[in-house]
């Protein structure tokens, strides 16, 4: 599916992909691009990995420097990009975000992952630590996060609903992504998961290693023209438009303009 720009995400999809207890179908991210200190988003949308092409944060970092080129923004203006992740990034595509980094260097990113993918992966493993070691913020979403993520890209008119055991597998996931940060520095046998983790790594729907959710998955890919997604002109963006802004209590505004 091609990629999702300034479109909000189904509601049945985030909770079908980001809840972090459940075996996933695809691996979807959600993206916003700012500039430093402003709030309003200059580019944001949703995408999931493309059988078909690259991974999710391959095909947002074209985007994104598509969207550099075209607007010529001032190359000392810094810019912040906020990931919400189904699954951390893997190797590959820890590596497509660090060259990304290195060559634009006015990105601050920060990665919020709802799970781990194959935290016993060394190469996965390195791939987040490289991330870290380049100053990115990587963590493992909490309640707060998976609320920040419905209210800025579902709906922010509606009560974001938890479920059972998301506390229990977010400390989980983040010991072991913690473990995972600190390898290098402690120098100790680290990256364990729980038996929880573990289970959910180890499931049929969860077995490649090298980084890619793309087998047999397509056919579950979301539909742009899906019935039951609603159109830019019903979605609450146009709704808010007399308010100026959604989000301020928060300190996050979302661009509420649409591209033609
Ligand atoms: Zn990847």
């Amino acid at each position: 599916m091609p990629l999702a720009l300034k479109k909000r995400l189904p509601e049945y999809e985030f909770y079908r992909e980001f809840n972090n207890t459940t075996r996933s179908f695809k691996k979807l991210l959600c993206f916003s691009l700012n500039r430093e200190n402003k709030t309003l988003w200059d580019l944001w949308g949703y995408m999931y990995n493309d059988p078909c092409q690259s991974h999710a944060e391959s095909i947002v970092l074209k985007e994104i420097e598509r969207f550099f080129k075209e607007n010529h923004p001032d190359t000392v203006q810094k810019y912040k990009l906020t990931l919400y992740m189904s699954f951390s990034p893997c190797y590959k595509c820890c590596e497509s975000l660090a060259n990304f980094l290195k060559s634009e260097e006015r990105i601050d990113l920060h990665v919020r992952a709802s799970k781990l993918y194959f935290s016993q992966n060394s190469s996965n493993q390195k791939g987040l630590q490289q991330l870290k070691h380049l100053g990115v913020s990587i963590k493992v979403m909490d309640k707060e996060d998976f609320q920040d993520c419905f209210y800025l890209f579902v709906n922010e008119l509606k009560q974001f609903e938890g479920w059972p055991d998301l506390d229990k597998m977010s400390v989980d996931y983040s010991a072991a992504l913690e473990a995972i940060l600190n390898q290098c520095e402690t120098n100790t046998d680290s990256g364990k998961v729980s038996a929880d983790i573990a289970a959910l790594e180890s499931s049929p729907l969860h077995t490649d290693p090298t980084g890619h959710f793309d087998h047999a998955e397509d056919n579950l890919a979301p539909d742009n023209n899906n019935k039951d997604r609603p159109s830019e002109s019903e979605t609450p963006h146009k709704h808010s438009i007399k308010d100026g802004c959604v989000g301020s209590s928060k300190g996050v505004k979302r661009k509420l303009s649409f591209e033609d």
